[in-house]
């Protein structure tokens, strides 16, 4: 049996972008995760007849639960409970326990701030203990109290409401997961396995032949369902089937490293990051950058443990820092451009030798508009990694605006020191 799900996110400030939705892709991989199928996430504004008419039409889609982000708060614009009440055909009544333990929190809240109007407070707070009877209530985690309210007439969906701060609707989520009313419905579902492949260096289109091809020989693909994404830089495989299907992964996953080996960097799915920390082992490792500005250091940072092995970056962005700080040659920069192989690998054995560190990294390039000539346009950056003995460098164009240009620069980085550290002197592909 199959568990249909979908998400709608109220908030007039969503819907118009004001904020970016933040709750929507993240209970939909929740319900995923979970088994359930997502038919959809909608967005609508704080209006009751969008919210009434959203939620009717997916209990025509035939939707078993459906999971509402926001619209709790103590206003009149905040209108959720009282929808999803209508629509399940329960009455709205005030739950008088409900409105002490808000009243406490309140109380707590307003401890010390000044010019508090407990008259408004008051009715604030009984407008949010006024919910459907019978629902569940889910404990707030800021002022809301969160529900899961099931439907009077048997075969429409079950309704989990949520507030919308992300930060308080996470660990209701997980509240909710904990009721009856919830348990019942997600029985129903079918655990589904999800695996992760990543690939660097083949670009999408390439890969997307691949898999045609592959398919053409007669591997099946019945039961897997497989998307391909872009991020990072790196092409991210990602497949669910159920547990039946698992043998297909298996075969699918073997044919494609027999076809990609060379690129296919991650047949288990880990990052870039988790390779090069693994890789190090208890080597050393220290960057200085000029055009990423210390971000890769930061990427190299940004682990649990990190501090063991990343000694640190130089930024080094106008010529002068690099020749006084990384004490590049001045000819070098003169001969060759800052944006050069020369001065990367002049950085790359800064970085080793200033810190003492194994394994040292140089970046230079043409990140920002403005910048960059007809041989370096922008988006050239160079690149190299370096250890005792022993060196990777590149040069690479990439696509897009200064921010995409820096981050992509640091996964081609990650991917010369992984090279590296795997006892290669190039990386693969384009
Ligand atoms: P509150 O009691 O805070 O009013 P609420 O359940 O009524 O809770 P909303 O009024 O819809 O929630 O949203 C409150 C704030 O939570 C928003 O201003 C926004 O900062 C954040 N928020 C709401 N929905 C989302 C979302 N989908 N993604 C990210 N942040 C959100
Ligand atoms: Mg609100």
């Amino acid at each position: 049996m199959s568990l249909r799900a979908a998400v709608v996110v109220t908030g007039t400030e969503v819907l118009t972008g004001i904020i970016s939705d933040a709750n929507g892709p993240w209970v939909s991989q929740k319900l995923r995760e979970l088994g359930a199928t997502v038919a959809q996430v909608s967005v609508v504004g704080d209006r009751r007849d969008d919210l009434r008419a959203v939620l009717e039409f997916l209990a025509a889609q035939q939707v078993d639960l459906i999971v509402t982000s926001g619209g709790l708060g103590p206003t009149a614009d905040d209108l959720t409970a009282e929808v999803v009440a209508d629509f399940t055909g329960r009455n709205m009544a005030l739950d008088e326990a409900l409105e002490q333990r808000i009243w406490t929190i309140l109380e707590r809240l307003s401890r010390g701030m000044r010019g508090v109007d407990e008259q408004a407070m008051r009715a604030g707070n009984r407008k949010q203990a006024i919910i459907p009877e019978g629902a569940d209530i889910l404990e707030p985690v800021g002022t809301a109290p969160g529900l899961v309210v099931q439907s009077t007439q048997p075969g429409r969906p079950t309704v989990i409401v949520l507030p919308g701060p992300p930060r308080e609707l996470q660990p209701m989520w997980r509240e909710a997961l904990n009721t009856e009313a919830v348990r019942s419905v997600l029985a129903r579902a079918e655990p589904l396995e999800r695996r992760f492949m990543r690939l660097f260096g083949i670009p999408e289109a390439e890969l997307a032949r691949s898999l045609r091809e592959l398919e053409g020989t007669g591997i099946s693909f019945d039961g897997l369902e497989v998307t391909t994404c872009l991020r990072r830089g790196e092409i991210e495989i990602a497949t669910l089937f159920r547990l039946q299907a698992a043998e297909t992964y298996r075969s699918f996953a073997a044919a494609l490293a027999a076809r990609h080996g060379d690129v296919l960097f991650s047949p288990d799915g880990k990052t870039v990051d988790d390779k090069v920390a693994e890789l190090l082992s208890d080597r050393s490792i220290a960057t200085a950058e000029s055009c990423t500005g210390g971000m890769l250091a930061a990427r190299l940072t940004d682990r649990p443990g990190s501090s063991a092995y990343v000694f640190g970056g130089l930024v080094v962005y106008a010529n002068e820092a690099k020749i006084a700080l990384a004490g590049v040659p001045p000819e070098l920069l003169a001969d060759h451009g800052a944006v050069s192989v020369q001065v990367a690998g002049a950085l790359a054995d800064a970085a080793r030798t200033r810190f003492d560190a194994a394994v040292g990294v140089g970046i230079t390039g043409v990140a920002g508009p403005g910048g960059g000539s007809e041989n370096k346009p922008v988006g050239t950056v160079c690149l190299s990694a370096a250890l005792e003995g022993r060196r990777i460098d590149r040069t690479v164009r990439l696509p897009g605006e200064r921010a995409m240009i820096r981050e992509r620069s640091t996964t081609v980085a990650m991917h010369m020191v992984r090279r590296l550290l795997e006892g290669h002197d190039d990386v693969p592909g384009r």
